[in-house]
């Protein structure tokens, strides 16, 4: 039988600041299908961690944030006036304090716990049961959605992400350096390819697309050809 457009699950996975929430966020317009923005959760509980003094002098206090998990609700949460999802950390919009550069430098090791990417992993699964959803993340192709629909791997040059990352901190008046941007990106990547669990990488059926000389309407042109290719 064939799939409806609203039923695709579609999985984006990539570096940092490669430009996947905006294209998710396009294709979730386009197909009118739920966005969820998987790198959002992460960041959430590192805020947690950070306010929660569970993080000290660089060191994150994994055990006891393990412990905490079950006191951490996160919701993602669509926002008619400012059209968007926003991210929720118990009761609180914290969308704007989850893009800041503090958060940004202590994201990639909290995700390296296993219990936190369970427990992400478990509510992304549960966000988009039973509908169409277009997830980006990491290891979303990978783990999180190993049947998705279509899987697309997002790659661009490194200055070409830290430039992007930094216009868009810019817009939205948030102060950081490029410098600083792009040796966040490179650690970032560094550290999210090579840890143990659940790495980034490209799932071995993912279309790779390398997007730094395209428009975001170029990319939905690419992708509106993937998917009649794939489905008619
Ligand atoms: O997508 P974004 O850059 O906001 O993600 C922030 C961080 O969250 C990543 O650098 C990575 O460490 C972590 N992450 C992850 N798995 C995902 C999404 C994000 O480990 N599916």
């Amino acid at each position: 039988m064939k799939k409806s457009k609203q039923d695709l699950v579609i999985a984006i996975d990539g570096h940092s600041s490669g430009g996947k929430s905006t294209y998710a966020k396009m294709i979730a317009k386009e197909l009118g299908i739920t966005y969820v923005d998987s790198g959002a959760m992460y960041r959430a509980v590192t805020l947690y961690a950070m306010e929660n003094n569970l993080i000290r002098d660089n060191i994150i206090d994994g055990q006891e944030l393990v412990r905490q998990l079950d006191q951490i609700s996160i919701e993602i949460i669509f926002n008619p006036e400012e059209d968007r999802y926003e991210t929720w950390l118990n009761g609180r919009n914290i969308e704007k304090e989850i893009r800041t550069v503090a958060v940004s430098n202590y994201v990639s090791p909290v995700s390296k716990i296993r219990e936190v990417r369970e427990a992400m992993v478990d509510l992304q699964r549960k966000m988009s049961r039973d509908k169409g959803v277009v997830m980006d993340g990491r290891d979303i192709g990978t783990v999180v959605f190993p049947d998705a629909d279509i899987k697309i791997y997002l790659t661009a040059e490194p200055d070409i992400r830290a430039q992007r990352r930094f216009d868009e901190l810019k817009q939205k008046g948030m102060e950081a350096g490029y410098d600083e941007i792009l040796e966040n990106i490179m650690d970032r990547d560094h550290q999210d390819s090579t840890r143990d669990i659940s790495p980034l990488k490209k799932a071995d059926d993912a279309i790779e697309l390398d997007n730094s000389s395209m428009t975001p309407e170029e990319q939905m042109v690419w992708f509106m050809n993937k998917l009649e290719e794939k489905f008619g």
